[in-house]
């Protein structure tokens, strides 16, 4: 692992330049170490040896997640003796995938860790409250411990725990910054609220946040980032973290998108066809990872629709960064000549006044469009609200789904059916 000092800092062909010998250096480690390249990049007629800067990149194969699913052990690349770490991803869609990492790609994690909390003004002596998992072969909680170290500040590892055993420690502790699920700082505050208690006597101030968006694809803060810096008040700082990746990007105190670090991965975003697109358009997030021996991934489809965002950061540092994750590939809805992702709509609905709960279902159509419907749970199921419902959804997706009414308990029922943990907003009904 080579943290180059100050790559933030370097000129555009300086960044380009360093990456050209990484990609090259990395192709050449994945088809002689990991079993799956050397069959790949040999059946592709030995066009490994022909990468020789990024813009050869395009010309090697991409990589599916359903074949790291299907073919995991086959990407291990580093000798049994040299792994210190096997983590997994969560594995929402079938297997999961292992990844082993050496103690360089451990190193790697955590410096691109430290940078994150550096961004955010993390300094040595400060305390972060960590409620996010650390175990159960989670990478990130990993990932933010050895960053706080990295950078010297204490970690206090609460992990996943009830909401008042949070406020508890918080308030006992004074923590400078926290890591958590922006959605957990809701209910914390609903928690405190219930109690009696004002989190901004204690709120940490910080906030470096994994999993959900809080920004749409204006960079502007959503919904559930309004609601959770209303509560909370203080910088906060979204993150996408990705296992196979093994390290996040990071949103900068510009919050002008998030941040890769050009050292440890490269980033495409490509259409349909698999054609890289330019900076501003949607598509499919493609990454390499540089400098990686456990596991090392080429033109690997992450399955997330992003984009690159364009220009240079108003922070000064370089390197590509991308907007938020727009929503996944499989989860994409046609709609009379429209493509949209679920979360868009979910977007409208959470800034909906009257709308408690809600479910998205998707059904296939035999034109080969989808039909979507939206159930929102609302105490007032009047035809003015519909109509006035509709017309806010058709103002900010251009599309109106078939819109039905319910009452917020029957909704409640549809979120958890079948005993989830987890409520589903979304139900997919065409892969059925
Ligand atoms: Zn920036």
């Amino acid at each position: 692992m080579k943290p180059v000092p100050g790559i933030f800092n370097l000129s555009p062909p300086e960044i380009a330049g360093i990456q050209d010998d990484l990609l090259r250096e990395t192709v050449e480690y994945a088809a002689s170490a990991s079993p799956y390249y050397r069959e790949v990049l040999k059946e592709d007629g030995g066009r490994a040896g022909s990468v020789r800067r990024l813009a050869d990149l395009p010309s090697l194969p991409l990589t599916s997640r359903e074949e790291v699913q299907r073919r995991n052990r086959d990407f291990w690349a580093a000798p049994r003796d040299r792994v210190v770490e096997i983590v997994a991803t969560t594995g929402t869609t079938g297997e999961p995938v292992y990844m082993p990492m050496t103690r360089d790609d451990v190193e790697r994690l955590a410096e691109n860790e430290r940078r994150g909390f550096e961004w955010l003004g993390a300094r040595p002596g400060d305390r972060y409250h960590v409620a996010v998992t650390l175990d159960n072969l989670f990478v990130a909680g990993m990932a933010y411990h050895l960053g706080l170290h990295r950078l010297g500040a204490a970690a206090v590892r609460i992990g996943a725990q009830p909401a008042r055993r949070h406020l508890d420690l918080m308030r006992q502790l004074r923590p400078d910054g926290m890591v958590c699920v922006p959605s957990r700082l809701l209910t914390l505050a609903r928690q405190a609220r219930e109690d009696g208690l004002d989190v901004r006597d204690f709120a940490p101030g910080k906030f470096l946040l994994i999993g959900d968006s809080i920004r749409g694809q204006d960079l502007m803060p959503n919904t559930l980032g309004r609601l959770i810096a209303e509560a909370w008040g203080g910088e906060m700082r979204s993150t996408y973290g990705l296992t196979e990746a093994g390290l996040a990007f990071h949103e900068c105190p510009a919050h002008c998108g998030l941040h890769s670090h050009p050292e440890f991965l490269l980033c495409e975003i490509v259409d349909e066809e698999d054609s890289p697109l330019p900076a501003g358009e949607p598509g499919e997030l493609v990454i390499t990872t540089l400098q990686v021996q456990g596991m090392p991934l080429l033109r690997y489809r992450t399955g997330d629709i992003s984009f690159i965002v364009p220009g240079s950061c108003p922070c000064g540092r370089g390197g590509t960064r991308i907007g938020p994750i727009l929503g996944r590939k499989r989860q994409r809805l046609k709609l009379k000549g429209t493509t949209l992702y679920p979360k868009a709509i979910e977007e409208v609905l959470l800034s909906a006044a009257g709308v408690e709960n809600f479910v998205i279902e998707a059904h296939a159509e035999k034109d080969g469009t989808d039909r979507v419907v939206i159930r929102a749970g609302t105490a007032d199921r009047s035809s003015i609200f519909r109509n006035n419902l509709n017309d806010m959804i058709y103002s900010k997706i251009r599309v109106t789904p078939e819109l039905i009414l319910e009452a917020p308990g029957e909704i409640e029922k549809a979120l958890f059916e079948g005993g989830r943990r987890k409520p589903r907003t979304f139900v997919d009904y065409r892969e059925s």
